[in-house]
């Protein structure tokens, strides 16, 4: 078998969640969006969606993600970027086969890191698709790329802690089945850098929770949603902290690392079906007495796709690979580049599909504008460009140290 060629289980998955994108998720699309009108709540749970639940897992094609073979068909990071791929190509079909972020980081910190009784609350249900999870990081008041920023008051108080600050941000807390947060905040102030903080395990109905209000992008109230979430005097039980106080750094880093690739898994799909479509529409549309797929500009637009997809597409495998042979931590430059690559290379795809297909581009007619407002904040969850930039820099210069003058 060459590194190019799929495992035949792989195969087997690639084959099916094919057959499902065109015989259910495709046709899913315009009745999700009926439904999604029709409710007139952007956080409205349509039927449609726990319908294409119910298929998906009737075809196996669920937790695909899963690389524990206890809790999901246990497939390789090499093995997952295919299929997350073709999930990648519409905004229904992650949800559907219960492969969605941030869902699948907080699933695998659940699994790595949760007590017994973790498992039962929350790791099974949401491996079942009936309950929802966000994590919640991020804050208003400080520069939170730099995760040693984070203020969120941690204190210990008895047998347990007392939690006060305002996130934003927390993916998926709008979702209407979303029971639970993994909190990250200051446990220890004083100590190093990074074992200042912990993460906890909090129901999003604890007292002292209050969900403010959700963050539009782009004016798109995403159905999961981007929540601010004020916590004011929240009691947490000790049992309820992941791994150990000081340990939040440490998970933050396990969680980040797979979810990273597999949001470029998905940008990869994202930017193969813009090409499709610009394709479609350039062949189809006369100016000027020729279509307009005869324009010099158009053929150079499409060749470029053409090449930079299957650049990301090499550059995300080497980095899946690496992550199955040699580990997340070392494969960490190429986790940054790919991270920083797969949204700008989807982004620029989507720009000239949009502009091929005229007015129609900027507007709901077609998937390319929610598309483009997805990717584009792809370049700043889980870590800004400029910070993943700044890490491969310092590897690279790592090599040329010694050439440093010393003062
Ligand atoms: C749609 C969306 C969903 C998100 N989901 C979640 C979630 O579920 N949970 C969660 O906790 N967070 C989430 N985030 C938040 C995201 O992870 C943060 O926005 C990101 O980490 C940046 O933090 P910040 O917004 O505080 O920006 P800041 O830290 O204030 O940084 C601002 C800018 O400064 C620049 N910058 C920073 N450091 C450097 C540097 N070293 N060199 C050069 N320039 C630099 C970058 O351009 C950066 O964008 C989400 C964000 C978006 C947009």
């Amino acid at each position: 078998m060459s590194l190019f060629d799929l495992s035949p289980r792989a195969e087997k998955y690639r084959a099916d969640l094919l057959e499902f994108m065109d015989s259910h998720v495709y046709p899913a699309e315009a009745v999700y969006h009926r439904q999604m009108a029709e409710a007139g709540d952007p956080h409205f749970h349509p039927p449609i969606m726990e319908e294409l639940k119910a298929e998906a897992r009737s075809r196996g094609l669920w937790n695909l993600f899963h690389p524990h073979p206890e809790w999901g068909p246990g497939l390789t990071n090499l093995e997952y970027a295919p299929l997350a791929e073709i999930m990648g190509r519409s905004p229904l079909a992650s949800e559907a086969c219960n492969c969605a972020a941030p869902d699948t980081g907080n699933m695998e910190v659940f699994t790595l890191f949760g007590t017994e009784e973790h498992h039962e609350k929350y790791l099974k249900p949401l491996l079942d698709g009936t309950i929802r999870s966000a994590f919640a990081m991020t804050e208003p008041d400080v520069a939170s790329s730099d995760a040693t920023n984070i203020e969120m008051s941690m204190v210990r108080d008895g047998d347990g802690y007392v939690l006060n600050g305002r996130k934003w941000f927390a993916s998926n807390a709008m979702h209407k089945n979303c029971k639970v947060l993994i909190v990250m905040g200051k446990t220890d102030p004083t100590a190093a850098p990074h074992r200042q903080q912990s993460m906890m395990v909090v129901p999003i109905d604890a007292p002292g929770v209050t969900v403010v209000r959700n963050l539009p992008v782009f004016g798109y109230h995403d159905r999961e949603g981007h929540a601010e979430i004020l916590f004011e005097d929240v009691r947490v039980p000790s049992k309820d902290v992941l791994k150990g106080e000081g340990e939040g750094f440490a998970i933050s880093q396990a969680r980040l690392g797979p979810g990273r690739i597999h949001h470029c898994m998905r940008a990869i799909g994202v930017s193969e079906r813009a090409l499709e479509l610009l394709c479609r529409r350039a062949q189809s549309r006369v100016t000027f007495g020729k279509p307009v797929a005869d324009n010099a500009n158009i053929r150079d637009w499409i060749a470029e796709a053409r090449i930079e997809i299957e650049m990301i597409r090499l550059l995300t495998l080497k980095t899946a690979y690496l992550m199955d042979t040699v580990g997340n931590k070392e494969a960490r430059t190429e986790i940054a580049a790919i991270k920083v690559a797969g949204p700008n290379i989807a982004l620029k795809i989507v720009d000239r599909a949009i502009q091929v297909h005229g007015g129609g581009g900027v507007t709901d007619d077609f998937p390319l504008a929610m598309a483009y407002a997805h990717l584009r904040t792809l370049r700043l969850a889980d870590g800004p460009d400029e910070v993943h930039k700044r890490a491969i820099a310092k590897q690279e210069l790592r090599k040329y140290r010694d050439l440093r003058p010393t003062s």
